[in-house]
């Protein structure tokens, strides 16, 4: 790009696509390190596929204004970028300190309260007169991500006087987790609310929904979503585990939010967890992203940890759909980087002669539908006769997400006349979208996926595409040809 002229919004310079290398999403969250036109462009052309709007952070005119940089860049590098808005959801927090960020010792004590007034070395304010509703003497608070502890020794309906067991130091607005109390929250808070319909209303693609406890926050939700974005449920209350099959069953897609999952539960469940969500999502079909702390050293290192890089390498080999970063690209000192680095693992990992097995290990049988043996017959004779790709044509995106299920070993390339979906696959494995008009019929299909896929860069001359459809066209889910097509020679 070094030598191209910068595009203006009147008219975006059709630069070449973007090709990536890899199978494997990058999810990449926007704030102050990443929200100049020129910040976002640099992750983007690292590597972002998916742009995270972190709801609990920055104003409203914030994420809008990000969201139109995004919308510039996917016009002038013609990929669809999807956008998720991540609502904060009942999430606690303290409220802020006079003086900044106050120095703790341990045994020393620290009072709660309710008072809107700034805090101090000696009280933090805590704007959730509820959390007091159903505290108790012998409760442990935790803050900021368990890093500060506290132990309650007295308490009252608007305050508690704590000790501290651990930590040295807490800022504004840092979160606070009370693992020992069961609260009355609600799933969705007037803000979220608030900031649902402002996402929708400027184009996001994704919602996630913070801190789900039970179906009844997904339902409603999707009540409040009407249709007009698709769902991510994020998995960080032990409560939600519980009812993990229902879960999947009813979102769009979830999220493995380890930060508060491993406040709220042993880091030790985290891992097994990871891994049982991973499988969980692949076998319905429905994509998954491994969240927080990835390369967590990365947000003041230009280097990742061997065993960040390990982590990120665990989440590709068991097929995730996506792996995200949060503070690494809001707010650290090296985004571009972060980004970088995350996916040379990801195509690292990908090339490896193990990687195949292992991602065929959590492997699902196809279901009992015409669709799906025609998709896992994509996937078959993708693989024998060594094809550059497998192309899928939907409406809705559903036929596109079963041919992810089968997670080939050749990238998928999807055709699709609405521009929401080809955002919104953004976030799923192996999918390259490209917007087309409206197709009528299956040989105008495979002409304009041989001829797409090629001038798209998808593809070189001479090489074989496996095309599946539903014929006759327009009815969704109905995937019933396998086609074997030649593109251009
Ligand atoms: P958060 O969610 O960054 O919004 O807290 C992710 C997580 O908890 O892991
Ligand atoms: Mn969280």
């Amino acid at each position: 790009m070094d030598s191209q002229v910068e595009p203006t919004a009147r008219s975006p310079l059709r630069r070449r696509p973007i090709i990536r290398n890899r199978q494997t999403k990058i999810v990449a969250t926007l704030g102050p390190a990443t929200s100049t036109p020129e910040q976002i462009e640099a992750i983007f052309l690292a590597g972002a596929d998916v742009f995270r709007l972190n709801f609990s952070h920055g104003s409203q005119q914030d994420h809008a204004e990000r969201i139109r940089i995004l919308r510039t860049l996917e016009a002038t590098y013609r990929r669809p970028i999807a956008v998720l808005a991540d609502l904060q959801g009942p999430k606690l927090r303290l409220g802020s300190f006079r003086d900044g960020p106050i120095t703790l010792t341990e045994g020393q004590a620290l009072r709660l309260d309710t008072n809107p007034e700034p805090g101090d070395n000696t009280r933090a304010p805590v704007p959730h007169p509820e959390v007091f509703e159903s505290m108790a003497v012998g409760h442990h608070l935790l803050l900021d991500d368990g890093k500060v502890r506290l132990r309650v020794e007295h308490c009252g309906p608007d305050h508690a006087d704590t000790v501290v067991l651990a930590g040295t130091r807490l800022s504004d607005r840092k979160g606070l987790n009370v693992p020992d109390a069961v609260l009355q929250v609600t799933p969705l808070t007037a803000k979220d609310r608030d900031d649902l319909n402002f996402a929708i209303d400027h184009g996001a693609d994704w919602i996630a929904l913070s801190f789900v406890q039970r179906p009844s926050d997904v339902a409603e939700a999707r009540r409040l979503i009407a249709g007009r974005a698709s769902l991510v449920v994020k998995m960080e209350k032990p409560q939600a585990i519980h009812h993990l099959e229902e879960l999947i069953e009813m979102t769009d897609a979830m999220m493995v939010a380890r930060g508060d999952l491993g406040v709220e539960m042993p880091p030790e469940e985290v891992p097994t967890l990871q891994k049982r969500i991973v499988r969980d999502c692949r076998r319905a079909g429905k994509p998954v992203i491994v969240a927080t702390q990835m390369l967590e050293s990365m947000i003041t290192a230009p280097t990742p940890t061997r065993a960040e890089a390990s982590d990120v390498a665990t989440a590709v080999f068991d097929g995730a759909d996506a792996v995200m970063l949060s503070a690494e690209t809001a707010a650290g000192q090296y985004p571009v980087e972060a980004v970088r680095i995350m996916s040379r693992i990801a195509e690292r990992v990908e090339g490896d002669p193990n990687y195949r097995t292992m991602v065929s290990a959590g492997q699902d049988e196809p279901e009992h539908t015409a669709a799906d043996a025609i998709t896992a017959a994509a996937r078959q004779v993708a693989e024998t006769i060594q094809a550059a790709a497998i192309v899928t044509y939907t409406t809705s995106g559903s036929t596109t997400l079963r041919a992810a299920r089968e997670r080939p070993p050749v990238p998928i390339i999807c055709l699709t006349a609405k521009l929401a979906t080809a955002r919104r696959l953004a976030l799923c494995w192996g999918v390259r979208t490209i917007q087309t008009a409206d197709i009528s019929s299956f040989s105008e299909m495979v002409d304009k996926a041989c001829s797409l896929a090629h001038s798209e860069g998808l593809v070189g001359e001479n090489q074989r595409l496996v095309v599946t459809a539903g014929v006759p066209f327009g009815t969704p889910g109905n995937t019933n040809v396998l086609r074997i097509a030649w593109v251009g020679g």
